[in-house]
Protein backbone atom coordinates (compact mmCIF):
# COMPACT_ATOMS: atom_id res chain seq x y z
CA UNK A 1 0.00 0.00 0.00
CA UNK A 2 1.49 3.35 -0.96
CA UNK A 3 1.29 6.07 1.91
CA UNK A 4 -1.23 8.34 0.30
CA UNK A 5 -3.45 5.16 0.31
CA UNK A 6 -2.67 4.67 4.16
CA UNK A 7 -3.08 8.06 4.88
CA UNK A 8 -6.51 7.87 3.26
CA UNK A 9 -7.83 4.73 5.07
CA UNK A 10 -6.71 6.39 8.69
CA UNK A 11 -8.23 9.60 7.45
CA UNK A 12 -11.63 8.14 6.50
CA UNK A 13 -11.93 6.60 10.37
CA UNK A 14 -12.48 10.14 11.76
CA UNK A 15 -13.33 12.41 9.07
CA UNK A 16 -16.23 11.94 6.81
CA UNK A 17 -14.56 10.63 3.61
CA UNK A 18 -11.34 11.46 4.72
CA UNK A 19 -11.69 14.96 3.42
CA UNK A 20 -12.30 18.53 4.75
CA UNK A 21 -13.68 19.45 1.96
CA UNK A 22 -15.79 17.02 -0.65
CA UNK A 23 -13.80 17.81 -3.85
CA UNK A 24 -10.67 16.90 -2.36
CA UNK A 25 -12.34 13.33 -2.28
CA UNK A 26 -11.49 11.88 -5.80
CA UNK A 27 -15.08 10.36 -5.67
CA UNK A 28 -15.84 11.08 -9.55
CA UNK A 29 -12.53 9.86 -10.85
CA UNK A 30 -11.70 6.90 -8.57
CA UNK A 31 -8.63 6.05 -6.24
CA UNK A 32 -7.21 7.45 -3.00
CA UNK A 33 -6.78 11.31 -2.84
CA UNK A 34 -3.14 12.65 -2.48
CA UNK A 35 -2.54 13.82 0.61
CA UNK A 36 0.34 16.65 -0.14
CA UNK A 37 3.79 17.34 2.04
CA UNK A 38 5.08 20.65 0.70
CA UNK A 39 5.03 22.75 -2.14
CA UNK A 40 7.58 25.36 -3.92
CA UNK A 41 6.14 27.73 -7.25
CA UNK A 42 4.12 25.73 -9.32
CA UNK A 43 5.00 22.25 -7.72
CA UNK A 44 4.31 20.03 -4.70
CA UNK A 45 5.10 16.58 -3.34
CA UNK A 46 2.82 14.12 -2.09
CA UNK A 47 3.13 11.45 1.11
CA UNK A 48 4.83 9.36 -1.38
CA UNK A 49 7.20 11.87 -2.51
CA UNK A 50 5.90 12.21 -5.99
CA UNK A 51 6.66 15.55 -7.74
CA UNK A 52 2.92 17.42 -9.12
CA UNK A 53 2.68 20.59 -11.60
CA UNK A 54 -0.17 21.59 -10.04
CA UNK A 55 -3.04 23.20 -12.07
CA UNK A 56 -5.31 23.63 -8.91
CA UNK A 57 -3.57 25.76 -6.74
CA UNK A 58 -5.66 25.42 -3.77
CA UNK A 59 -8.47 25.56 -5.79
CA UNK A 60 -8.07 29.13 -6.50
CA UNK A 61 -5.78 31.18 -4.21
CA UNK A 62 -2.44 30.20 -5.15
CA UNK A 63 -2.12 32.68 -7.95
CA UNK A 64 2.20 33.23 -7.29
CA UNK A 65 1.94 29.70 -7.24
CA UNK A 66 3.54 27.61 -3.46
CA UNK A 67 5.21 29.33 -0.74
CA UNK A 68 6.00 32.56 -2.54
CA UNK A 69 8.61 34.09 0.07
CA UNK A 70 7.56 37.59 -0.01
CA UNK A 71 3.85 36.23 0.88
CA UNK A 72 5.66 33.75 3.81
CA UNK A 73 8.15 36.03 5.09
CA UNK A 74 4.99 38.48 5.38
CA UNK A 75 2.84 35.38 7.46
CA UNK A 76 5.67 34.95 9.89
CA UNK A 77 6.45 38.20 10.55
CA UNK A 78 2.77 38.96 11.60
CA UNK A 79 2.40 36.18 13.35
CA UNK A 80 5.36 36.54 15.40
CA UNK A 81 3.67 39.81 16.59
CA UNK A 82 0.65 37.91 17.55
CA UNK A 83 -2.22 35.41 15.96
CA UNK A 84 -5.46 37.45 16.62
CA UNK A 85 -6.74 40.30 18.22
CA UNK A 86 -10.23 40.53 17.83
CA UNK A 87 -9.82 44.40 17.77
CA UNK A 88 -8.62 46.71 14.71
CA UNK A 89 -5.22 46.66 13.13
CA UNK A 90 -4.04 49.07 10.75
CA UNK A 91 -3.05 46.30 7.91
CA UNK A 92 -6.75 45.94 7.40
CA UNK A 93 -7.39 49.70 6.40
CA UNK A 94 -4.84 49.19 4.15
CA UNK A 95 -6.58 46.40 2.36
CA UNK A 96 -9.70 47.49 2.49
CA UNK A 97 -8.02 50.97 0.45
CA UNK A 98 -6.26 48.56 -1.90
CA UNK A 99 -9.36 46.34 -2.92
CA UNK A 100 -11.81 49.69 -3.52
CA UNK A 101 -8.63 51.23 -5.47
CA UNK A 102 -8.57 48.37 -7.61
CA UNK A 103 -12.11 47.60 -7.67
CA UNK A 104 -13.92 50.72 -8.04
CA UNK A 105 -17.28 49.33 -7.43
CA UNK A 106 -16.30 49.37 -4.02
CA UNK A 107 -16.80 52.15 -2.06
CA UNK A 108 -16.03 50.09 1.13
CA UNK A 109 -15.41 46.49 1.83
CA UNK A 110 -16.02 43.74 5.10
CA UNK A 111 -13.22 41.34 5.69
CA UNK A 112 -14.72 37.43 6.55
CA UNK A 113 -12.85 33.99 6.43
CA UNK A 114 -14.34 31.94 3.75
CA UNK A 115 -15.73 33.13 0.37
CA UNK A 116 -19.09 31.31 2.04
CA UNK A 117 -19.53 34.08 4.78
CA UNK A 118 -18.70 36.51 1.95
CA UNK A 119 -21.68 35.45 -0.61
CA UNK A 120 -24.29 34.64 2.28
CA UNK A 121 -23.49 38.28 4.14
CA UNK A 122 -24.10 40.01 0.77
CA UNK A 123 -27.83 38.48 -0.20
CA UNK A 124 -28.67 38.89 3.38
CA UNK A 125 -27.35 43.17 2.87
CA UNK A 126 -29.16 42.98 -0.39
CA UNK A 127 -32.78 41.51 0.95
CA UNK A 128 -32.47 44.13 4.32
CA UNK A 129 -31.81 46.73 1.85
CA UNK A 130 -34.81 46.20 -0.75
CA UNK A 131 -36.50 44.64 2.12
CA UNK A 132 -37.36 41.97 -0.29
CA UNK A 133 -36.87 38.28 0.30
CA UNK A 134 -36.86 36.55 -3.76
CA UNK A 135 -32.99 35.91 -5.00
CA UNK A 136 -32.23 34.70 -8.19
CA UNK A 137 -29.16 32.61 -9.15
CA UNK A 138 -28.08 30.59 -12.21
CA UNK A 139 -28.01 26.95 -12.84
CA UNK A 140 -24.61 25.41 -11.83
CA UNK A 141 -23.38 28.44 -10.02
CA UNK A 142 -21.60 27.97 -6.91
CA UNK A 143 -21.80 30.76 -3.97
CA UNK A 144 -20.74 28.98 -0.88
CA UNK A 145 -22.40 26.18 0.96
CA UNK A 146 -25.53 28.77 2.99
CA UNK A 147 -28.71 27.60 2.66
CA UNK A 148 -29.98 29.87 0.78
CA UNK A 149 -27.60 29.15 -2.13
CA UNK A 150 -27.29 25.15 -1.83
CA UNK A 151 -30.23 25.49 -4.98
CA UNK A 152 -28.79 23.83 -8.03
CA UNK A 153 -25.66 24.75 -6.98
CA UNK A 154 -22.57 23.31 -9.39
CA UNK A 155 -19.08 21.36 -8.64
CA UNK A 156 -18.74 19.46 -5.42
CA UNK A 157 -22.80 19.11 -5.64
CA UNK A 158 -22.51 18.45 -9.04
CA UNK A 159 -20.48 15.15 -8.34
CA UNK A 160 -22.15 14.46 -4.36
CA UNK A 161 -25.19 16.49 -4.42
CA UNK A 162 -28.86 15.02 -4.09
CA UNK A 163 -29.25 14.73 -8.25
CA UNK A 164 -33.35 13.92 -7.37
CA UNK A 165 -33.71 17.48 -6.20
CA UNK A 166 -32.29 19.02 -8.57
CA UNK A 167 -35.91 20.68 -9.74
CA UNK A 168 -36.03 24.26 -9.87
CA UNK A 169 -36.03 25.85 -6.54
CA UNK A 170 -35.09 22.52 -4.22
CA UNK A 171 -32.09 22.37 -2.79
CA UNK A 172 -29.44 20.31 -4.08
CA UNK A 173 -28.21 19.13 -0.77
CA UNK A 174 -29.90 17.60 2.02
CA UNK A 175 -30.65 19.72 5.42
CA UNK A 176 -31.80 22.89 3.04
CA UNK A 177 -35.59 23.77 4.12
CA UNK A 178 -37.94 23.97 1.02
CA UNK A 179 -39.34 27.13 2.84
CA UNK A 180 -35.55 28.73 2.50
CA UNK A 181 -34.90 27.44 -0.92
CA UNK A 182 -38.26 28.66 -2.20
CA UNK A 183 -36.68 32.08 -1.88
CA UNK A 184 -33.99 31.32 -4.35
CA UNK A 185 -35.51 31.41 -8.17
CA UNK A 186 -32.81 29.00 -10.35
CA UNK A 187 -32.11 30.36 -14.35
CA UNK A 188 -30.31 29.27 -16.84
CA UNK A 189 -26.64 31.17 -17.42
CA UNK A 190 -26.30 33.33 -20.47
CA UNK A 191 -30.34 33.57 -21.21
CA UNK A 192 -30.94 37.25 -20.93
CA UNK A 193 -34.72 36.56 -22.52
CA UNK A 194 -35.05 33.51 -19.64
CA UNK A 195 -33.63 36.41 -16.65
CA UNK A 196 -35.98 39.27 -18.90
CA UNK A 197 -39.18 37.36 -17.87
CA UNK A 198 -38.28 36.65 -14.20
CA UNK A 199 -38.34 40.50 -13.79
CA UNK A 200 -41.20 40.98 -15.76
CA UNK A 201 -43.49 38.30 -13.85
CA UNK A 202 -41.74 39.00 -10.54
CA UNK A 203 -39.64 42.08 -10.15
CA UNK A 204 -41.06 44.19 -7.64
CA UNK A 205 -40.00 40.85 -5.35
CA UNK A 206 -36.33 40.44 -6.22
CA UNK A 207 -33.89 41.30 -3.96
CA UNK A 208 -30.88 40.05 -5.61
CA UNK A 209 -28.98 38.37 -8.61
CA UNK A 210 -26.14 36.74 -7.72
CA UNK A 211 -23.52 35.74 -10.48
CA UNK A 212 -20.53 34.40 -11.09
CA UNK A 213 -19.31 36.94 -13.48
CA UNK A 214 -17.40 33.86 -15.16
CA UNK A 215 -18.79 30.65 -14.17
CA UNK A 216 -15.97 28.58 -12.50
CA UNK A 217 -17.72 26.03 -10.42
CA UNK A 218 -19.51 24.04 -13.60
CA UNK A 219 -16.15 23.73 -15.49
CA UNK A 220 -15.72 26.93 -16.78
CA UNK A 221 -18.49 28.77 -18.77
CA UNK A 222 -17.90 32.23 -19.92
CA UNK A 223 -20.47 35.18 -20.01
CA UNK A 224 -21.97 36.60 -22.95
CA UNK A 225 -21.46 39.71 -22.52
CA UNK A 226 -25.25 40.65 -23.15
CA UNK A 227 -26.32 38.83 -20.90
CA UNK A 228 -24.20 40.52 -17.98
CA UNK A 229 -25.36 43.71 -19.27
CA UNK A 230 -29.17 42.32 -19.27
CA UNK A 231 -28.50 41.62 -15.53
CA UNK A 232 -27.03 44.96 -14.77
CA UNK A 233 -29.97 46.98 -16.51
CA UNK A 234 -32.67 44.65 -15.23
CA UNK A 235 -31.42 44.81 -11.76
CA UNK A 236 -31.01 48.78 -11.76
CA UNK A 237 -34.82 48.97 -13.35
CA UNK A 238 -36.11 47.00 -10.66
CA UNK A 239 -34.37 48.42 -7.78
CA UNK A 240 -33.09 45.11 -7.17
CA UNK A 241 -28.42 44.70 -5.89
CA UNK A 242 -26.32 43.45 -8.41
CA UNK A 243 -24.01 40.86 -6.54
CA UNK A 244 -20.98 39.52 -8.69
CA UNK A 245 -19.53 37.01 -6.55
CA UNK A 246 -15.87 37.13 -7.86
CA UNK A 247 -14.56 34.84 -5.17
CA UNK A 248 -13.23 33.02 -8.13
CA UNK A 249 -12.67 35.75 -10.85
CA UNK A 250 -11.69 38.26 -8.35
CA UNK A 251 -7.61 38.87 -9.34
CA UNK A 252 -7.84 35.63 -11.04
CA UNK A 253 -9.04 36.91 -14.66
CA UNK A 254 -7.42 40.68 -14.13
CA UNK A 255 -6.54 42.92 -12.07
CA UNK A 256 -9.27 44.81 -12.15
CA UNK A 257 -11.14 41.37 -11.64
CA UNK A 258 -14.44 40.32 -14.07
CA UNK A 259 -15.61 43.84 -13.52
CA UNK A 260 -12.91 45.33 -15.16
CA UNK A 261 -12.62 42.98 -17.94
CA UNK A 262 -16.37 42.83 -19.22
CA UNK A 263 -16.98 46.50 -18.11
CA UNK A 264 -19.95 46.17 -15.67
CA UNK A 265 -20.60 47.80 -12.79
CA UNK A 266 -22.04 45.88 -9.83
CA UNK A 267 -24.10 46.79 -6.95
CA UNK A 268 -22.44 44.61 -4.55
CA UNK A 269 -19.54 41.67 -5.12
CA UNK A 270 -17.32 38.97 -3.33
CA UNK A 271 -14.10 38.21 -3.04
CA UNK A 272 -12.09 35.60 -1.61
CA UNK A 273 -9.13 32.84 -2.65
CA UNK A 274 -6.41 35.32 -4.60
CA UNK A 275 -7.52 38.06 -2.06
CA UNK A 276 -6.03 35.95 0.53
CA UNK A 277 -3.28 34.38 -1.01
CA UNK A 278 -3.66 30.49 0.77
CA UNK A 279 -4.63 32.28 4.41
CA UNK A 280 -8.78 32.18 5.19
CA UNK A 281 -9.82 35.73 4.10
CA UNK A 282 -12.51 36.83 2.15
CA UNK A 283 -14.27 39.68 1.65
CA UNK A 284 -17.52 41.43 0.35
CA UNK A 285 -18.32 45.26 -0.20
CA UNK A 286 -19.65 47.39 -2.56
CA UNK A 287 -22.03 50.63 -2.84
CA UNK A 288 -21.73 53.05 0.10
CA UNK A 289 -25.51 53.18 0.44
CA UNK A 290 -25.81 49.60 0.70
CA UNK A 291 -22.64 49.12 2.74
CA UNK A 292 -23.83 51.38 5.51
CA UNK A 293 -27.17 49.15 6.44
CA UNK A 294 -23.98 46.42 7.90
CA UNK A 295 -24.28 46.69 12.03
CA UNK A 296 -22.63 48.52 13.66
CA UNK A 297 -24.39 51.11 11.30
CA UNK A 298 -27.27 49.86 10.20
CA UNK A 299 -29.41 47.09 11.10
CA UNK A 300 -28.09 44.17 8.83
CA UNK A 301 -26.32 41.58 11.52
CA UNK A 302 -22.79 40.60 10.00
CA UNK A 303 -19.57 39.79 12.25
CA UNK A 304 -16.70 37.55 13.34
CA UNK A 305 -14.21 36.47 15.87
CA UNK A 306 -11.27 36.09 13.43
CA UNK A 307 -12.43 38.22 10.61
CA UNK A 308 -9.76 40.62 9.15
CA UNK A 309 -7.18 38.19 11.02
CA UNK A 310 -4.04 39.62 10.92
CA UNK A 311 -1.68 36.53 9.59
CA UNK A 312 -4.26 36.42 6.54
CA UNK A 313 -4.44 40.22 6.43
CA UNK A 314 -0.39 39.86 5.83
CA UNK A 315 -1.28 37.12 3.35
CA UNK A 316 -3.51 39.17 1.41
CA UNK A 317 -1.41 42.28 1.43
CA UNK A 318 1.59 40.30 0.31
CA UNK A 319 -0.29 38.90 -2.37
CA UNK A 320 -2.23 41.56 -3.86
CA UNK A 321 1.28 43.85 -3.68
CA UNK A 322 2.89 41.14 -6.73
CA UNK A 323 0.20 41.06 -8.79
CA UNK A 324 0.25 44.33 -9.11
CA UNK A 325 3.33 44.23 -11.05
CA UNK A 326 4.06 45.40 -14.89
CA UNK A 327 2.86 42.23 -16.93
CA UNK A 328 1.52 40.22 -14.76
CA UNK A 329 -1.24 38.84 -15.72
CA UNK A 330 -0.20 39.35 -19.48
CA UNK A 331 2.01 36.74 -18.65
CA UNK A 332 -0.70 34.54 -16.58
CA UNK A 333 -3.00 34.71 -19.23
CA UNK A 334 -0.11 33.73 -21.76
CA UNK A 335 0.63 30.85 -19.75
CA UNK A 336 -2.69 29.50 -19.78
CA UNK A 337 -3.65 30.60 -23.14
CA UNK A 338 -0.70 28.08 -24.01
CA UNK A 339 -1.73 25.42 -22.30
CA UNK A 340 -5.68 25.75 -23.80
CA UNK A 341 -4.34 25.79 -27.58
CA UNK A 342 -1.68 22.97 -27.05
CA UNK A 343 -4.42 20.65 -25.32
CA UNK A 344 -6.27 21.44 -28.12
CA UNK A 345 -3.92 21.10 -31.21
CA UNK A 346 -2.98 17.54 -29.36
CA UNK A 347 -6.12 16.56 -29.30
CA UNK A 348 -7.23 17.39 -32.76
CA UNK A 349 -4.21 15.48 -33.90
CA UNK A 350 -5.17 12.27 -32.32
CA UNK A 351 -8.71 12.80 -33.03
CA UNK A 352 -10.11 13.36 -29.73
CA UNK A 353 -13.42 15.45 -28.70
CA UNK A 354 -11.73 17.95 -26.51
CA UNK A 355 -11.49 21.85 -26.74
CA UNK A 356 -10.69 24.05 -23.88
CA UNK A 357 -10.20 27.84 -23.05
CA UNK A 358 -8.91 30.62 -20.55
CA UNK A 359 -10.32 33.98 -19.42
CA UNK A 360 -7.07 35.30 -17.99
CA UNK A 361 -5.53 32.75 -15.09
CA UNK A 362 -8.30 30.31 -15.01
CA UNK A 363 -9.26 27.58 -17.99
CA UNK A 364 -11.90 25.15 -18.83
CA UNK A 365 -11.06 21.57 -20.20
CA UNK A 366 -13.94 19.68 -22.30
CA UNK A 367 -14.47 16.45 -23.61
CA UNK A 368 -16.85 18.24 -26.39
CA UNK A 369 -16.72 19.47 -29.71
CA UNK A 370 -17.08 22.93 -28.65
CA UNK A 371 -16.55 24.95 -25.20
CA UNK A 372 -20.67 24.48 -23.12
CA UNK A 373 -22.89 27.67 -22.61
CA UNK A 374 -24.61 26.67 -19.76
CA UNK A 375 -25.38 24.28 -17.66
CA UNK A 376 -27.23 21.60 -19.90
CA UNK A 377 -24.43 21.59 -22.07
CA UNK A 378 -21.15 21.31 -19.29
CA UNK A 379 -22.93 17.83 -17.93
CA UNK A 380 -23.39 16.16 -21.33
CA UNK A 381 -19.30 16.07 -21.94
CA UNK A 382 -17.57 12.97 -21.54
CA UNK A 383 -16.87 12.05 -18.05
CA UNK A 384 -14.97 8.82 -18.25
CA UNK A 385 -12.90 10.21 -21.18
CA UNK A 386 -12.38 13.06 -18.53
CA UNK A 387 -11.37 10.24 -15.74
CA UNK A 388 -9.01 8.61 -17.88
CA UNK A 389 -7.29 11.91 -19.24
CA UNK A 390 -6.98 12.75 -15.21
CA UNK A 391 -5.56 9.38 -14.08
CA UNK A 392 -3.08 10.08 -16.97
CA UNK A 393 -2.10 13.16 -16.49
CA UNK A 394 -1.66 12.72 -12.53
CA UNK A 395 0.32 9.60 -13.63
CA UNK A 396 2.83 11.50 -15.20
CA UNK A 397 2.77 14.09 -12.43
CA UNK A 398 0.46 16.74 -13.96
CA UNK A 399 -2.06 17.56 -11.08
CA UNK A 400 -5.70 18.72 -12.43
CA UNK A 401 -8.86 19.05 -10.56
CA UNK A 402 -10.33 15.26 -9.72
CA UNK A 403 -13.56 16.72 -11.57
CA UNK A 404 -14.94 16.88 -14.77
CA UNK A 405 -16.54 20.40 -13.49
CA UNK A 406 -14.02 22.13 -11.98
CA UNK A 407 -12.03 25.39 -13.47
CA UNK A 408 -8.38 25.12 -13.67
CA UNK A 409 -5.75 27.46 -12.70
CA UNK A 410 -2.06 28.62 -13.50
CA UNK A 411 -0.03 30.62 -11.25
CA UNK A 412 3.11 33.27 -12.19
CA UNK A 413 5.02 30.51 -11.21
CA UNK A 414 4.14 28.52 -14.06
CA UNK A 415 6.92 28.66 -17.13
CA UNK A 416 6.39 28.15 -20.96
CA UNK A 417 8.47 24.97 -20.15
CA UNK A 418 6.06 23.62 -17.35
CA UNK A 419 3.05 23.79 -19.86
CA UNK A 420 5.34 22.59 -22.42
CA UNK A 421 5.56 19.44 -20.30
CA UNK A 422 1.80 19.38 -19.82
CA UNK A 423 0.83 19.52 -23.28
CA UNK A 424 3.48 16.78 -23.81
CA UNK A 425 2.40 14.32 -21.36
CA UNK A 426 -1.30 15.21 -22.58
CA UNK A 427 -0.70 14.49 -26.18
CA UNK A 428 0.53 10.86 -25.46
CA UNK A 429 -1.71 10.30 -23.48
CA UNK A 430 -4.90 11.41 -26.75
CA UNK A 431 -2.38 9.25 -28.96
CA UNK A 432 -2.52 6.01 -26.76
CA UNK A 433 -7.04 7.03 -26.38
CA UNK A 434 -7.31 8.42 -29.51
CA UNK A 435 -8.78 7.12 -33.15
C1 LIG B 1 -14.96 29.02 -3.80
C2 LIG B 1 -16.16 29.83 -4.06
C3 LIG B 1 -17.02 30.22 -3.04
C4 LIG B 1 -16.90 29.72 -1.63
O1 LIG B 1 -15.72 30.12 -1.01
P1 LIG B 1 -15.21 29.29 0.28
O2 LIG B 1 -14.03 30.09 0.73
O3 LIG B 1 -14.88 27.92 -0.21
O4 LIG B 1 -16.31 29.29 1.26
C5 LIG B 1 -18.05 31.09 -3.35
N1 LIG B 1 -18.24 31.53 -4.60
C6 LIG B 1 -17.43 31.16 -5.61
C7 LIG B 1 -17.67 31.70 -6.99
C8 LIG B 1 -16.38 30.28 -5.39
O5 LIG B 1 -15.63 29.87 -6.42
Amino acid sequence: MTRNQSLFERAQRHIPGGVNSPVRAFRSVGGAPCFFVKGQGARFIDADGKEYLDYVGSWGPLILGHAHPEVVAAVQAAAADGLSFGAPIEAEIELAELLCRLVPSLDMARLVSSGTEATMSAIRLARGYTGRDLLIKFEGCYHGHSDSLLVKAGSGLLTFGDRAGLAQGSPSSGGVPADIAKHTLVLPYNDAAALTEAFARQGGQIAAIIIEPVAGNMNLIAPEPAFLAAARALTAQHGAVLIFDEVMTGFRVGLHSAQGLYGITPDLSTFGKVIGGGMPLAAFGGRRDIMEKIAPLGSVYQAGTLSGNPVAVAAGLATLKLIQAKGFYENLTARARQLCAGLTAAAQKHGVAFCAQNVGGMFGLYFTQTPPTNFAEVTAADTEAFGRFFHALLNAGHYFAPSAFEAGFVSAAHTEADIASTIAAAEAHFAATGR
